[in-house]
């Protein structure tokens, strides 16, 4: 059939119906780009931040949580469109030579953490494996730190190597788990992967002999910072196995304040005065809120048993990984960065 028979063609039943149909929806088109990358491992200096050194081995993250506190790390790349952050995935050019070769600036007993800006398990991992180099790598090194964090149950996927890394340094993983329930979670992070599947790689972590714990940040005031909710994802955990739980409330600020906001419009309408109001003069809610909220993750987090465990980590870093305070990534000055 020729073009314009096509076009004088009636359509007929269901190709009638197929062209009259509405759009319901469009189906998300990410784009991996590579990028050029002079070291893979990114020097802290600053005293406010745990950590000697960072590695994010992607810049943006399809995870796509409304929440998300490095979405600012996109305007540095002069992406016009804001969502950008969840649909241009950056993957660092790797170099196995180069990176050996970095590692001798580590220092024995200095803390390397791995997902400080964005989640070094998100979708791209599966393609890349970039995360996964960075650890076979990180098997030659011996007495570091090594912190993990993510929201993938991928990480599950490297339970051996991480071990492994283990035996002659200290590891510890912390996978974000900011809700039980599914419908929340779909809401707030689409598309990370269901809970049920996070507290699913606590277990698989912890099999390994792996110390693996679960954070909720950042609690969502009147989404997710109910007793029963906290109680729930503490519960989960603790049957995962989970070495540690805590969570600290949520920040705003900048472009993740507008996305944030977005969000709430859409749907949770009836929050955006209180939102407006607590976080007006500040990126973070009243310190009343924000001392209701710690009493109560200390008292869930005692009611499930889990307790904290000693890791001899720095004071700060620990405190990151228990979640009784968040990594606040854009202290100007403090080295973090994608
Ligand atoms: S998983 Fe982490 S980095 Fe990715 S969108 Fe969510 S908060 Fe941001």
């Amino acid at each position: 059939m020729t073009a314009s028979q096509a076009v004088d063609k009636p359509l007929l039943g269901i190709a009638r119906q197929a062209a009259a149909g509405e759009l319901l929806a469009e189906k998300r088109r990410v784009e991996y780009r590579s990028l050029p990358t002079k070291s893979w491992l990114n020097r802290c200096h600053s005293s406010r931040v745990p950590f000697d050194w960072t590695i994010n081995p992607y810049r943006g993250c399809e995870f796509a949580c409304q929440y998300c506190y490095a979405r600012y790390t996109h305007t540095y790349l002069e992406r016009d469109d804001p969502g950008s952050f969840e649909t241009e995935i950056f993957a660092k050019s790797w170099n196995a030579a180069s990176f050996r070769k970095e590692l001798c600036q580590i220092r024995s007993g200095q803390t390397v953490a791995i997902g400080t800006a964005t989640d070094p398990y998100q979708p791209s991992e599966r393609r890349f494996h970039l995360t996964r180099n960075v650890l076979e790598c990180l098997t030659m090194v011996r007495g570091i730190r090594l912190c993990i964090t993510t929201k993938s149950d991928l990480v599950g996927r490297d339970a051996d190597l991480i071990a492994k890394i283990g035996r002659q340094n200290r590891v510890h993983v912390s996978i974000t788990i900011t809700t039980a329930d599914p419908a929340v979670a779909r809401l707030t992070e689409p598309l990370a992967p269901h809970p049920h599947l996070r507290f699913g790689a606590v277990q698989t972590l912890r099999r390994h002999g792996v110390v693996a714990g679960v954070t909720a940040s950042p609690i969502l005031p009147y989404i997710t910072d109910g007793r029963a909710s906290l109680e729930a994802v503490a519960r989960a955990a603790k049957e995962a196995g989970a070495c540690h739980f805590g969570a600290q409330v949520l920040f705003l600020r900048d472009i993740t304040r507008t996305t944030y906001f977005n969000f709430l419009k859409r749907c949770f309408p009836a929050l955006v005065p209180w939102y407006e109001a607590s976080f007006r003069q500040s990126s973070s809610p009243q310190a009343s809120y924000s001392a209701r909220i710690k009493k109560l993750v200390s008292e869930v987090r005692e009611h499930s048993g889990i307790g904290r465990i000693d890791l001899e980590f720095p004071r700060g870093a620990a405190a990151v990984f228990f979640g009784d305070a968040q990594l606040r990534l854009f202290d100007e000055g403090s080295g973090v960065g994608p």
